[in-house]
């Protein structure tokens, strides 16, 4: 790749207090008042919010832009997997990628720089999806970093194929083995699987877990016990975790104490669970949505994701990582102003520290990812949606986005 040239934000809020940022060499050379620009180009960007790019931690860009191919939920009717799982025998891997790069092309725009996808592997789509997307992670390579997931999202005890795929797409190189115990009847025999596979390949494991509303089938507390005993300590994310809303206090209490102890990670999915959840309930509609201020008060490392696009589990859903922030705010009760301050670590360096990113972040030497938003506070931009004016990729401008309106107004009387 060709060297990236010196750049200079002028004026930007970088840690609350008005700073320039120097970039050298796809890195943050310097962050100060009053700095030299040096001969490097210059981008003024007074008092406008400067973040560290955007992370999308938990996202399906194989099965994203189908809604038309189906139908949506109702009470009592399919689930949404039964209803994706009969379109995936007829995912060609042309298919997958046409659909999946319209993801990343709209993640990129709202600021993401950094993605960890689940690929689906099982009898119905087999290995197409990893192909379509091993081919995305070439072709954004300096645009944006594409992580992947070897995801069940079938289980693994439902066929005879899935285990044997998923060990041939960690062989690959695939990064991330993925678990969905609730799809299979024996929950704890899927967990060891996985544990017992993640090991063998040395890498961190991802679990879309207690996603249902009844107790009984929790399995956090099963999952947090292997993670100590298997000293897999932060390397085992938690996606959903729905079912912390269901327990009693005291025990919810408990849950979190253990997640905190084993050093997962969890990642909300907000648009996903107030979709797809409580379709049957009559009255008191639930929500879905984990306790997300809990999990950050104990100390827990909780990060939003943006799940699905437009499909049956989520036919608005869109990669926009500040709307999440919103819906965040309105389904988690995070809303107050110091609560909106404080949401942007759900979508940066939070989910970063899930996925274990270096060099990441708004200090001196820290790879420069930024975003520059047309805001003042992350409470203006959450609450405004206000436009990601710049998105930079290692030093490098990958988006500019502008937004017009003209007013006509009365005079002042
Ligand atoms: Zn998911």
């Amino acid at each position: 790749m060709t060297a990236v040239a010196p750049l200079l934000l002028r004026g930007g809020i970088v840690g609350g207090r008005r700073q320039d940022i120097a970039i050298r060499d796809g890195r943050i050379e310097h962050v100060g008042a009053g700095l030299d620009a040096g001969g490097a180009e210059t981008l003024d960007v007074s008092d406008r919010l400067v973040l560290p790019g955007f992370v999308e931690s938990h996202i399906h860009p194989d099965k994203a832009y189908i809604a038309d191919r189906t139908r949506g939920l109702s009470a009592g009717g399919p689930t949404p997997q039964t209803l994706v799982a009969e379109l995936k025998r007829s995912f060609t891997v042309d298919d997958v990628y046409a659909r999946a790069r319209r993801v990343l092309e709209a993640a990129v725009r709202h600021g993401c720089t950094t993605m960890r996808a689940h690929v689906e592997i099982d009898e119905f789509v087999e290995l197409r999806g990893v192909e379509a997307l091993r081919r995305l992670q070439g072709d954004f390579a300096g645009v944006l970093d594409l992580e992947l997931i070897a995801f069940a999202q079938e289980g693994i005890f439902r066929d005879r194929v899935t285990k044997d795929l998923l060990r041939e797409a960690l062989k690959a190189g695939l990064k991330t083995l993925g678990g969905c115990p609730y799809m299979d009847d024996d929950q704890r025999a899927h967990i060891d699987w996985f544990f017992e596979t993640a090991q063998a390949f040395g890498v961190p494991l991802d679990f879309h877990a207690d996603s249902g509303d009844d107790p009984a089938h929790l399995t956090t507390e099963y999952i947090a016990e292997q993670t100590i005993a298997r000293g897999m300590q932060d390397r085992v994310t938690l996606g959903h975790l729905c079912m912390l809303d269901v327990l009693d206090p005291p025990h919810r209490a408990r849950v979190i104490g253990r997640i905190r102890d084993a050093g997962i990670h969890v990642i909300s999915l907000p648009a996903t669970e107030l979709h797809v959840k409580a379709r049957a309930d009559v009255r008191r509609t639930w929500r879905g949505v984990t306790r997300i201020g809990e999990l950050r008060d104990a100390g827990v490392n909780v990060s939003i994701s943006t799940n699905n696009i437009v499909n049956p589990f989520t036919p608005y859903g869109h990669p926009d990582l500040l709307r999440q922030a919103l819906i965040t705010a309105m389904a988690a009760h995070l809303g107050n102003l110091d609560q909106l301050a404080w949401l942007p670590e759900l979508f940066t360096t939070n989910p970063a520290r899930a996925l274990g990113l270096t060099g990441y972040g708004l200090a001196p030497g820290c790879r420069a990812d930024l975003v520059v938003l047309d805001a003042h506070d992350a409470a203006q931009a959450i609450t405004e949606q206000s436009e990601k004016l710049y998105v930079l990729k290692a030093g490098r401008v990958v988006a500019r986005n502008t937004r017009t309106s003209g007013l006509s107004l009365p005079r002042r009387g």
